[in-house]
């Protein structure tokens, strides 16, 4: 337990010539103590106007804190912090990052900024022993973090920072990475994997918001089956699934965050679907909880 919750605990149980108040105490120092491991998510963001949208997805991410813990922490890969080695972020206040163009001016009007948790940040540094992984002081939250986050917690009420993905190498290194970032769960992070299964932009067909193209549904498919049999090797190595494979993975920065998540889960735990749904054309915006 903090200091912050041991004072907060004690005082409600001084302060307490009522019942309810002790109650208030008890559920407190249980909260404070709880060590349960938090889940791990993977989130198909797709679009970025979702972040102003209120439909079936948005509704799927709203509904996820009303089946896990309140975090402490959340720590976000995103397809949209590509680097060159890999790099963790220790600002102290992320800024949100309008790192698209060509969208109405709503969305760069909306702001998620909640603090961000430079010592988690720090213990990562110090954990992670096979790669260097650098601080970077000024990295924010993009929008492969804050789109979804918004509908997920929407006070922005939680320490929240990033993981970069070093896009020189190759699934399998991250695979192996994420790993090392197990220790994060017992400690009340939640980690959270956020890009596309499928995602091609140069195939975006606008005209046709809630379909898939035939490749986009075959390969989507592909990987629900062997997410489902636990078979991971063959996602990791993606490029020999065939046309479906390559169409749906022209640069694998959207995939990588999903193995990211695989390599976090344990034997024991289960995948299962908090949303699934292809959008135009060539998106898949299938979603998961790893528990
Ligand atoms: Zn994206």
């Amino acid at each position: 337990m903090d200091r912050k919750s041991f004072i907060k605990a004690i005082s409600l149980l001084m302060a307490s010539p009522i019942v309810v108040k002790a109650e208030d105490a008890v559920r407190e120092l249980s909260k404070a103590e709880n060590t349960e491991k938090m889940p791990v998510i993977f989130i198909g963001h797709g679009n970025p106007m979702n972040a102003l949208a209120d439909n079936a997805f948005t509704k799927a991410l709203a509904a996820i804190p009303k089946t896990i813990s309140k975090p402490k922490a959340i720590l976000v890969v995103s397809a949209h912090w590509l680097t060159k080695g890999t790099y963790v972020s220790v600002n102290k206040h992320p800024k949100t990052i309008y790192d698209f163009g060509g969208f109405p001016d709503e969305l760069f009007k909306v702001k998620y900024e909640p603090i961000g948790a430079p010592e988690i940040a720090n213990e990562i540094k110090n954990t992670i022993k096979t790669v260097p992984v650098l601080a970077d002081e000024q990295m924010g939250l993009d929008h492969g973090a804050w789109t979804i986050l918004k509908h997920i917690y929407p006070n922005a009420d939680i320490p929240t920072f990033e993981f970069s993905i070093d896009y020189s190498k190759p699934a399998s290194y991250h695979f192996e990475l994420a790993k090392q970032l197990e220790f994060l769960r017992s400690k009340g992070v939640l980690i959270v994997g956020s890009g596309n299964i499928v995602h091609n932009l140069g195939m975006v067909d606008w005209k046709n918001q809630n379909t898939g193209y035939d490749w986009a549904i075959e390969f989507d498919t592909t990987v629900k089956n062997l997410l489902n049999k636990g078979d991971f090797k063959p996602l990791i190595n993606y490029e020999s699934l065939g046309k479906s494979a390559q169409l749906s993975i022209p640069t694998n920065d959207h995939y990588l965050p999903m193995i990211y998540t695989l390599g976090l889960k344990t034997e024991k735990e289960q995948i299962s679907y908090l949303y699934e749904s292809m959008e135009m054309g060539s998106l898949s915006m299938r979603s998961f909880i790893i528990k």
